[in-house]
């Protein structure tokens, strides 16, 4: 049995329903959250709705069945406060970083709407698969009223999967909490395999919507309740429900300062020059977790 405590901060559970043919995800991110917003220092409602797309980034990444898989969730805006989100998944380790419009911000008021933030905009969902040799994007138009609605149109429109996604971000005492729920019908009603047709108006599925879109926003950013204890809660009058084991969710960036110095040693010597602050260094920024690494010249050379 998977300890408790691991069940309710920094976790992704899968489930399955075999009899209802649906698959799930649940993810909750803490600390983990809490570490990637420190280091970006963002106002409020930025913090929140990075907050709810690394639960979501947590959600899809979980699907992956290649331990090596990425996921990327991206979205790019024409004429919103938000002009670039960006998050990614790699072996359970999450980033992200939002680029946005400050002055027209802080117009927008306290709750701006996600057409306000986001303009016109599109998310992208990127899954890289390198074991398989699968890469597979989808593109969905940023509409509706929240991320996990426009994640839901990607399932639904782009992949023909009926999905019903759930996402809740709050900043406790404790720090920041996100959490996120993801079931999809699933036609074979196994994991692992190839889906062999899809029926949108397969009876089973709207008792599993219902079931999972049961679930309060304060339950899945509750950082004291575990995730199969949420399962539980939702679908203990089902015949059967199975948990997967566990992924622990950690913040890490791949960001790679001799990775970096090596780019740099290929620039010809008088534009490496060039580069070179009134500090004496070269600065690099990795936007995902906010860092700027000094490089000295004679480091590079
Ligand atoms: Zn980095």
């Amino acid at each position: 049995m998977p300890d408790p405590a691991s069940l309710s901060l920094d976790t992704a559970l899968g489930v399955t329903i075999p009899s209802r043919h649906a698959r799930g995800r649940l993810a909750r991110i803490g600390p983990a959250l809490d570490t990637i917003l420190a280091s970006h220092a963002y106002p409020p409602v930025i913090e929140q709705l990075l907050a709810e797309a690394l639960a979501l980034t947590a959600l899809l990444g979980a699907l992956l069945k290649d331990p090596g898989g990425q996921m990327t969730l991206q979205a790019q805006t024409e004429n919103g406060i938000v002009d670039l989100l960006v998050c990614d998944y790699l072996g359970g380790q999450l980033r992200g970083y939002v680029r946005h419009d400050a002055d027209r911000l802080a117009e927008a008021g306290p709750n701006p709407t996600l057409f306000s933030l986001f303009g016109r905009g599109y998310l992208a969902i990127t899954f890289d698969q390198p074991a398989s040799d699968e890469r597979y994007q989808g593109i969905v138009p940023l509409e509706g009223d929240s991320l996990a609605q426009a994640a839901e149109t990607y399932f639904t429109q782009s992949e023909q999967i009926p999905s019903i996604v759930r996402l809740a971000a709050r900043k406790a005492e404790s720090g920041w909490v996100a959490g996120g729920l993801l079931f999809q019908h699933l036609a074979e009603g196994e994991e692992g395999r190839d889906r062999l047709h899809t029926r949108l108006d397969h009876p089973e599925w709207p008792h599993v919507a219902v079931l999972a879109g049961s679930v309060k926003a304060e339950e899945l950013a509750d950082p004291k309740l575990p995730l199969d204890d949420l399962v539980w809660r939702l679908f203990h009058e089902e015949e059967e429900v199975r948990t997967l084991t566990p992924v622990p969710l950690t913040r890490g960036c791949r960001c790679d300062l001799d990775y970096v110095k090596s780019v740099i040693a290929r620039f010809p010597p008088d534009e490496q020059a060039a580069m070179v602050g009134d500090d004496g260094f070269i600065r690099v920024d990795c936007a995902f977790c906010a860092t700027d690494f000094p490089i000295a010249l004679e480091d590079v050379r």
